[in-house]
């Protein structure tokens, strides 16, 4: 989800289903079944409206049918039933009744009388507007409109997601133009017809369209199409300079380098400048649904805190998509995933991102390190890693997905993504460190995320499998070494990536470049590290960290902060005081207002502001230039 999602912009966190077999799993060539007929009329989606038309064939007798319920991008089983409206069966022009199960909200019965070879359905899907929470509903606008089909389909139960076949037909906007890794079969006028698809990977393309487009080639020597398909709110936002164009076919080169491989026909970034619309970034196979506010590229700081938006969901294809952990692949959209391995899908997927941010030059090396900074202290400040493991944040990522982001710290929330970040680095330092720097976590990537580059396909693992093809890279203990960083409840990260590659995390009163871009793109104030508080620009507490000052003078998530050493709140004020501090004998006085009670809180703090930064150890080898350095040479088409 890659939400999943979410952004959490900080951390980089972004916010993302086949047989389990084990084996490299080939499409469906043949499927025995006539296809299922879907037609969308997205002609409505300014109104926030989508109408769906679904033949599918059946046989006289009961009939079950579901709501996609699990998605594969988001782990989580949030299919957005909620939203499913207008649902009606018929037969043969005769309105059938049906029943929704008393227990899987997700599926629906009904008997198909004698006679009847189909049934025919009508349901519309009701688009909403961003909130505070995950909606990933929010997917249009009056000039855009993110497809994905997952809103507005029904499937027969019984047949696996890559055996069920689907004909889809989509009928746009007039004159709205549209972009997907969907082959296409046919258009007539703003009518498109697809070629038949399986289920999972109809699920797995959504199709991008709207008024104001652009497509962005990114096709390098090798002639595999590669692309960024542009939507917006305003024709303006089309405007993406040629130096950041350059990088993201850096990208291209780098991600190649490092794979030597490609699961995919063909590769359509996704991307939505829009404010109008949930920030996401989703994972597919053959394309990434990357959703940025409108302003993101001509905005240096959102510009900067999205550099690794990309890197991130292109890696996924190979990882995750490709090589699924095997709780992660289930054969439809009803059966429960499990998410213990996340820390590889998602955790190895933001180690690799972060890498490739850095050698497409979309970060600096300076920048990266400033990144892994902040995550190093954010995770060196959080007090629910005392009591949930690393671990646990994976398993139970379908809950914490969810939660708000207040009390982030005794909570924790999705850290198996930034914390993963660490732990992979430090075993890409140990191989090289292991094996002299002849072997690196690169190698690896090339036998674990390669093999042969034939469309999209998924090829399961296991941790065990995981464990022995590290050891075929470098012989070494990577059981113990996973085992005691995932299960730890220490109450310290996991900082031996950073001290081994010859850097160490320190806090000094200069500002973090991710930080202060974040507070500047969000108005935040992150003090973390300091008086262990996170406050928004309005004042509200985001989060109060067990232990330290601010959460000793009692401010707690929800409370809302009104004035500073007697002037009225604001982040800078906030800042300031904290700054003074060093030199003030006097605690920093904060008056709040707790649920309409007012409070005076006394934080006896003399530390100044700490603002966490990566310093190298000179007599250490710099293995972290090492790592972010480019594998390919910056001109131009060298590979
Ligand atoms: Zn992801």
């Amino acid at each position: 989800m890659d939400v999943k999602t979410r952004i959490k912009r900080r951390l980089q966190i972004w916010v993302c289903a086949l047989l389990a077999t084990g084996c490299l799993l080939a499409r469906a060539q043949n499927p025995s079944t006539r296809p299922i007929l879907i037609a969308v009329d997205a002609t409505h989606a300014a109104q926030k409206i989508l109408h769906s038309e679904l033949q599918i064939p059946a046989s006289p007798g009961p009939l079950t049918l579901y709501y996609p319920k699990w998605l594969p991008a988001d782990h989580s089983p949030d299919g957005p039933i909620s939203n499913l409206a207008g649902l009606k069966f018929f037969s043969k022009g005769k309105e059938l009744p049906w029943q929704q199960d008393d227990v899987d909200m997700y599926a629906f019965h009904l008997e198909v009388p004698a006679g009847a070879d189909s049934i025919d359905i009508h349901l519309d899907f009701l688009l909403s507007a961003p909130g505070a929470a995950i909606d990933f509903s929010a997917s249009g606008s009056s000039k855009l409109l993110i497809l994905m089909w997952h809103e507005v389909l029904l499937y027969p139960a019984g047949s696996p997601a890559d055996q069920i076949t689907f004909e889809p037909t989509l009928r746009l906007p007039t004159g709205w133009k549209f972009n997907t890794a969907l082959p296409i079969s046919s258009r007539a006028g703003d009518t498109i017809k697809f070629a038949p698809v399986a289920l999972d990977l109809l699920v797995d393309s959504p199709v991008q369209s709207g008024e104001f487009t652009k497509v962005i080639s990114l096709t390098g020597d090798d002639k595999v199409l590669h692309e960024i398909d542009v939507v917006a709110d305003d024709a303006w936002a089309l405007e993406i300079s040629q130096e950041l164009i350059d990088k993201y076919k850096r990208l291209v080169r780098e991600a190649g380098a490092l794979y030597q491989s490609r699961h995919y026909r063909d590769y359509h970034f996704l991307l939505t400048l829009s404010d109008n619309t949930i920030g996401l970034g989703q994972e597919h196979h053959e394309s990434s649904d990357d959703r940025v506010p409108e302003r993101t590229l001509v905005d240096p700081s959102k510009r900067l805190l999205a550099a690794g938006l990309f890197p991130h969901e292109f890696t996924h294809s190979w990882n995750g998509q490709f090589r699924r952990p095997v709780g992660l692949a289930t054969p439809d959209f009803q059966q429960p995933m499990k998410g213990e391995l996340l820390w590889v899908y998602e955790g190895l997927t933001t180690y690799l991102g972060t890498v490739l941010t850095a050698r497409s030059g979309l970060w600096t090396p300076a920048e990266t390190r400033e990144y892994l900074a902040t995550v190093a202290s954010a995770l060196d400040h959080r007090a629910g890693r005392r009591w949930r493991s690393l671990q646990n944040t994976s398993n139970a990522a379908q809950i914490l997905y969810f939660a708000p982001s207040e009390w982030s710290s005794y909570r924790r929330t999705t850290d198996f993504y930034a914390e993963s970040v660490l732990i992979w680095l430090e075993a890409d330092v140990t191989i090289r460190k292991q094996t002299q720097g002849r072997r690196s976590l690169d190698d690896f990537c090339r036998a674990f995320l390669g093999g042969p580059s034939d469309g999209p396909t998924v090829k399961t693992y296991t941790f065990d499998e995981l464990i022995s093809e590290l050891t075929a890279i470098t012989p070494f203990d990577w059981r113990t070494f996973f085992r005691d960083r995932l299960q730890s409840v220490s109450s310290h990260a996991p900082l031996g990536g950073i001290t081994g590659a010859g850097w160490r995390l320190v806090y000094n009163d200069e500002p973090n470049v991710l930080i202060a871009a974040d507070q500047d793109a969000s108005g935040k104030g992150d003090f973390t590290a300091s008086i262990g508080l996170v406050a928004k620009a309005d004042g509200s507490i985001e989060d109060s960290v067990p232990g330290m000052a601010a959460s000793q003078a009692g401010l707690s998530p929800y409370m809302k902060i009104i004035g500073v050493n007697g002037n009225q709140f604001s982040v800078d004020d906030l800042k300031r005081a904290i700054q003074a501090s060093k030199s003030n004998a006097a605690p920093i006085t904060i008056i709040s207002s707790n649920t309409g009670s007012m409070e005076t809180h006394a934080i006896p703090y003399h530390d100044g502001l700490r603002s966490p930064h990566l310093q190298r150890v000179d007599e250490e080898r710099d293995y972290l230039n090492d790592i972010l350095k480019p594998l390919t040479s910056s001109a131009e088409g060298t590979r």
